[in-house]
């Protein structure tokens, strides 16, 4: 296997060797017992991390996917929907709505800032014909976490449906979709669930479906009546991704052996640890708000981001750069999934050796 390389970004993220042992078996074919008892207890266990009692849909795709499948699925040309635009990701429910028809209205927020709950209540007011409100979990690109409990308390008293991409938040930040209120929530397989990239998970609340009989968008592939109307039997309406179905069953076992409870706290103390470690470094945090699944590092102003990068790349570590504005400005480093503690020591030792190589003066 070579020396052991230490994949610290925000997806993909390592997969522990139990789950490739898992994943290196024979390929069996889905429409049978066999397969359809590891859908069952994927869905059953995918339903206990998002802490809901809906079915939680699984699509062959990145997640990206599953964002498009849940602005498809329950608007039509012509709605309105909010979004809150607080990064990369924030932005990319934004073009997928204007790609469909769909008038997004963006609450920009300063990005490493979370939405205010009452930017959110004046949206809603703003837009009363509003159908959705956009946002996320953790704004990846940003490394901040949002205040969905909030925000799901507000959209619950009105006829907003509140969809939240959890994409890298899940099992890393809390999130709990059924008490929160929330309608749709996303999920990855390359983020916290320890998985190769491939799957997209979506579960859908009853205020939800209500949009989705009226959604008249285009859809075929991923229209969740189809998925929804199989999930009795376990099945999927296409060939799913069988050997990434098997890599999940074992790691959902994982998470549940731990608890999911407990999965979500042994992220909140990785990431104190990197914040209090790359802050001794001298080193200042980019967000107001950090998120459990990723640190974004603000760049010392005489340092070459993309150099520093390389130089820890050059020592086996791969930490990840900024996206869109904050390229050059800032580097990631995720905590999340297969990602111990061990390996985050290392690749911090890394970190300020790199830096005391620079000569930089923190
Ligand atoms: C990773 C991620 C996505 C999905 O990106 P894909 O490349 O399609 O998997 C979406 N939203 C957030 C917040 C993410 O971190």
């Amino acid at each position: 296997m070579g020396e052991k390389r230490y994949l610290l970004t925000p997806g993909p993220t390592p997969v522990p060797d139990e789950i490739i042992k898992a994943m290196a078996q024979p390929i069996i074919h889905h429409r049978t017992p066999q397969y359809r008892d590891i859908a069952k207890t994927v869905n059953e266990g995918l339903k206990k991390i998002f802490k809901t009692d809906n079915n939680v849909l699984t699509f062959t795709s990145s997640g990206t996917g599953a964002m498009e499948a849940s602005v498809i699925n329950t608007l039509s040309r012509g709605d309105t929907a909010i979004v809150v635009r607080g990064g990369k990701f924030g932005e990319r429910f934004t073009e997928i709505c204007t790609a469909y028809g769909v008038k997004a209205v963006p609450i920009d927020i300063e990005w490493g800032r979370g939405p205010e709950p009452q930017a959110i209540e004046e949206a809603l007011k703003k837009a009363p014909n509003a159908k959705a409100l956009f946002m996320q979990l953790c704004e990846t690109s940003t490394a901040t976490v949002y205040d969905v409990k909030s925000i799901g308390n507000i959209t619950g008293k009105t006829g907003a449906i509140l969809i939240v991409d959890a994409i890298s938040g899940l099992g890393a930040d809390e999130f709990n979709m059924d008490t929160w209120g929330v309608d749709i929530a996303i999920g990855g397989s390359q983020k916290a669930f320890m998985i190769p990239p491939g799957l997209s998970f979506t579960a859908i609340s009853k205020k939800a479906w209500n949009l989705v009989r009226q959604s008249n968008l285009p859809k075929y592939y991923y229209d969740f009546n189809k998925y929804e109307r199989l999930m009795e039997k376990s099945d999927s309406p296409w060939t799913p991704a069988i050997t990434l179905m098997i890599g999940l069953e074992k790691a959902i076992s994982m998470i549940l052996e731990e608890g999911v409870d407990k999965f979500v706290e042994r992220h909140k103390l990785d990431a104190e640890f990197v914040r209090k470690t790359v802050k001794d470094m001298g080193l200042e945090l980019f967000s107001k708000f950090p998120s459990n699944a990723v640190t974004a590092v603000k760049v010392p102003k005489d340092i070459d981001t993309s150099k520093l990068i390389k130089s820890l790349k050059s020592e086996g570590v791969t930490f990840a750069g900024g996206q869109g504005e904050l390229k050059g400005k800032i580097f990631r480093i995720a905590h999340m999934g297969g990602i111990a503690r061990k390996d985050l020591e290392h690749a911090l030792a890394k970190l300020k050796e790199v830096l005391k190589k620079e000569d930089v003066k923190l």
